[in-house]
């Protein structure tokens, strides 16, 4: 017998981007039409520069740290210029990128100078090893190799610095659990599927108001606030760091897909799970080798939003 198979033709993947402006969206009570109006433009405008690239036909980690560029210029998000300040009135920023075809990875963790931390996480993954720096030596690092430099207190925004002030006196009064998810929490993260069928993710974080000096928290541990693998999924977390890093969040997800194939949705709703039962406010965006996307959150809200050839979704409370 003869027959003729036609091989099926291979369909592209249909590129995704989404992403977060962080767990700690301002509550919706507070939240006045200009600053609904600038946070949600923030998060058009970071998904049209990241679409760009896709739509290009660029790289998915090209699509995750441009974005993520564009969110660390924005002052509404707790990343960069924006970023929250820490106890002892400065800025120690902290950011990560993972890219799911080769399983590299790149990120700096308290740095003081560097404008863009994305670029220095993004730089690192590019020369493989070291892949983590710190301090004054990852700014050291990233001042040599021509990234661009400020001072500290270019990432100040008066918003930081009067939620500062509250977090300190609300500590004084024994109030310091009543503070809103927007004093406590922030970042920004953004996760991509290329017409190449390849993953990637990066997350970028100034921690929490009032943080102690040297404290690092999951944005730049991979693994924990980042992960990325073509297998699977790529994953961006927001959210209480320290439980990130104990439940190993971002690659939970990727390792209940891989091992017990559950879907992305499954896996991701499982992952936040197991931070509220820590009791921690959580959040991540995520997108998986077939274009799915998840945005789950367990506070009041979360600065959120995709883009594809479909059209532009942006939300910031449960609407
Ligand atoms: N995950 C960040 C950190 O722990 C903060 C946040 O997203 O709220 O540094």
């Amino acid at each position: 017998m003869t027959f003729t198979s036609m091989p099926l033709a291979p369909t592209a993947p249909a590129p995704i981007l989404a992403l977060h402006g962080g767990a700690g969206a301002i509550p919706r009570a507070e939240l006045t039409p200009e600053l609904d109006r600038e946070a949600r433009e923030g998060l058009r405008s970071a998904l049209r520069t990241g679409w760009a690239v896709l739509e290009a036909g660029g790289p998915a980690l090209d699509a995750v740290t441009a974005a993520v560029q564009a969110l660390e210029s924005h002052p509404a998000f707790n990343s960069g210029h924006g970023a929250a300040v820490n106890r002892a009135g400065f800025h120690e920023l902290d950011a990560s990128v993972m890219d799911g075809a080769t399983g590299r990875a790149g990120a700096v963790a308290g740095v003081r100078h560097i404008r863009h931390p994305v670029l220095a996480a993004r730089a690192l993954l590019t020369e493989a090893d070291p892949l983590l720096l710190i301090g004054e030596a990852a700014d050291a690092w990233a001042k040599g190799r021509g990234l661009e430099m400020v001072d500290n207190a270019f990432f100040t925004t008066e918003r930081r610095r009067v939620a500062l002030d509250r977090t300190l006196q609300r500590e004084a009064e024994g109030t310091a659990a009543q503070a809103s998810e927007a004093d406590r929490h922030g970042t920004v993260g953004a996760v991509a599927l290329d017409r190449h069928g390849h993953l990637a993710a990066a997350t970028s974080t100034g921690g929490y108001t009032a943080k102690p000096v040297g404290r690092v928290g999951d944005s730049p541990i991979i693994g924990a606030g980042t992960w990325a693998d073509d297998r699977t999924c790529a994953v961006s977390g927001t959210g209480k760091g320290e439980h990130f890093i104990r439940t190993a969040l971002a690659h939970t997800i990727h390792a209940r897909m891989l091992y017990l194939g559950e879907t992305l949705e499954q896996a991701a709703q499982a992952a936040i799970g197991a931070v509220t039962a820590l009791g921690g406010g959580a959040g991540l965006c995520a997108v998986d080798m077939r274009g799915n996307v998840t945005l789950p959150f367990n506070t009041e809200g979360m600065y959120r939003g995709w883009i594809s050839a479909r059209g532009v979704f942006v939300a910031i409370h449960e609407d």
